[in-house]
C-alpha cells in the first residue's frame, strides 16, 4: 500500500529524546537525557489511599467520561492552589484541564497559528513546544536567553522589525522559571518588561510553568500571570512534577475566550481528560498532600543538583560553562565552539553516558556546542560516575 500522508510530516521530526529512549534498556547506560522525575518523588502511599477512597466515594463518576473543561471541584481547588503558590487569581471559568500541559501547547498552537505564521520562543526552548508548534506549521523565532532569562530588548527589536514588514508574531512562549532546558530564571524586571511589551504590541504571552514549585534556593519571583490584569498571559501548569507525570494532567489559566477555544480543540483530541486522574488530583489538593509532598521532592532534588554541580566542578575540563539553576530539573552546559554535541553523542553513548544535545532545543537547530543534563532522575552514585564519563568524552572530543 502506498500511503498518501499529509504535507505536515515535512515539518514534524522525531525528537532526539524519544530516539534516545531506545538506549535506556541498556543497564550500563547512565542517562542525563530524559526529563523524568525521580520515582522516589512519587507520593505512593498517599496515592494508594486516595485511589481507594476515590473508587469508594466517587467510583461511578470517576470511571465515566467527564466534561471537556474538567471537574468543577478540581478547578476550584486549582484556583486556590495557584493563588497560594503563584499569586494568581483565577475564576473557575478561566481554568481548563488538559491531558498534560503538552496538550495545552498543541492546542495553543492550533488556536493561534495559521501555517507559516510566526511565534516567538526563547532560544533554547522546550523541545516538546517545538514539536507542538511545528504540528501547526508555525514559524518559530528564538530569542536568546542569558542567566537573567529572555533578552527582552532583543525581543522588542524583533517585534518592531516584524511590524515594519506589516506582520506580527502570534504569541511569545516562555518558561520563565527554572527553564527547560537552560535551568535559568527570568528576573522580575524582565518579566515586567515582557508584560509591557505584550500590552504595547498586543501579543499574548504563553507562560509555561511546570517547575515553579521546585525551588532549591533563592527567593521566589512572581509569575508573569500574577501581574497580568488584562488577559495578556496564558498560563500553563501541570501535576507532572508535583504529583506524577503518569496521571497526564495539566491545566491552562487564561481569558475565557481562550479557554473556550482550547475546549473546542480538546473536543477533537480526547473529548475530556482522564476522569480518574482528575478525582485523584482533586483529593491530592484538597487533603493538602501536595503541600507535604513538594518539600520532600525539593530536598531530594536539591541534593542531586548539588552533587551534579560539585562533580562537574571537579571533573569537567577548564573553560566549560554551565548554568547553576536555583530549581527545576536541568542544567545547561556550553562547550568549546568547535565541538558539535550532536556528533559527540555517539562517543558518549559508547562511553555509556547520554545527554540531549543543544541543537534539539532550537527551532532550527541553530546552536551546536551545548547540551542539557537532567539531574533529578539518576541515583547519586550514577550522577558522579556519569559526569566522570562525560568529562572523559569531552576531553577526548577536544583533542580531535
Ligand atoms: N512544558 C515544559 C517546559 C516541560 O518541561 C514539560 C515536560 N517535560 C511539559 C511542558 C509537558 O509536561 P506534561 O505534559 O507532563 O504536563
Amino acid at each position: 500500500m502506498e500511503y498518501r500522508f499529509s504535507d505536515i510530516f515535512r515539518y514534524i521530526k522525531p525528537s532526539e529524546i524519544r530516539s534516545l529512549l531506545k538506549y535506556t534498556s541498556d543497564p550500563e547506560l547512565i542517562s542525563f537525557g530524559g526529563g523524568m522525575p525521580n520515582p522516589e518523588s512519587f507520593p505512593i502511599k498517599e496515592m494508594k489511599e486516595i485511589l481507594n477512597d476515590v473508587i469508594d466515594n466517587y467510583g461511578k463518576k470517576a470511571l465515566q467520561y467527564g466534561t471537556t473543561e474538567g471537574l468543577d471541584p478540581l478547578r476550584d481547588e486549582l484556583a486556590k492552589y495557584v493563588e497560594k503558590t503563584e499569586g494568581i487569581r483565577a475564576k473557575r471559568e478561566e481554568i481548563i484541564l488538559t491531558t498534560g500541559s503538552q496538550q495545552a501547547l498543541y492546542a495553543i498552537g492550533k488556536i493561534f497559528t495559521n501555517p507559516g505564521e510566526t511565534v516567538i520562543t526563547e532560544g533554547p526552548t522546550y523541545v516538546g513546544a517545538i514539536s507542538a508548534f511545528n504540528s501547526n506549521k508555525a514559524e518559530m523565532i528564538a530569542i536568546d536567553l542569558d542567566d537573567k532569562g529572555m533578552d527582552v530588548d532583543a525581543l522588542e527589536e524583533r517585534i518592531r522589525n516584524f511590524m515594519a514588514n506589516g506582520t506580527k508574531p502570534k504569541f511569545i512562549y516562555v518558561i520563565p522559571t527554572f527553564q527547560n532546558p537552560a535551568g535559568t530564571t527570568m528576573v522580575l524586571d524582565r518579566r515586567k518588561q515582557l508584560l509591557e511589551i505584550s500590552k504595547r504590541y498586543e501579543i499574548p504571552i504563553v507562560e509555561d510553568n511546570p517547575y515553579g514549585q521546585l525551588r532549591y534556593d533563592g527567593d521566589p519571583v512572581p509569575s508573569i500571570k500574577s501581574m497580568d490584569d488584562d488577559g495578556n498571559v496564558i498560563y500553563l501548569g501541570t501535576f507532572s512534577k508535583v504529583m506524577a507525570p503518569g496521571l497526564r494532567l495539566g491545566y491552562v489559566i487564561a481569558d475565557r475566550q481562550i479557554v473556550e477555544k482550547i475546549n473546542l480543540v480538546k473536543q477533537g483530541l480526547d473529548l475530556a481528560s482522564d476522569s480518574l486522574s482528575e478525582y485523584i488530583a482533586y483529593e491530592y489538593l484538597k487533603r493538602g498532600d501536595i503541600y507535604r509532598q513538594i518539600p520532600k521532592t525539593v530536598s531530594l532534588y536539591r541534593k542531586k543538583r548539588d552533587l551534579m554541580l560539585k562533580s562537574i566542578a571537579e571533573y569537567f575540563p577548564e573553560g566549560v560553562k554551565y548554568t547553576k539553576p536555583n530549581g527545576g530539573m536541568f542544567l545547561w552546559v556550553s562547550l568549546d565552539e568547535k565541538i558539535d554535541t550532536t556528533r559527540m553523542l555517539e562517543r558518549a553513548l559508547k562511553a555509556k553516558v547520554a545527554y540531549v544535545s543543544g541543537a534539539a532545543f532550537y527551532p532550527h537547530g541553530e546552536k551546536h556546542n551545548s547540551m542539557r543534563l537532567n539531574f533529578t532522575y539518576s541515583d547519586d552514585d550514577k550522577i558522579v560516575e556519569g559526569i566522570k564519563r562525560l568529562a572523559y568524552v569531552i576531553n577526548e572530543e577536544m583533542e580531535v
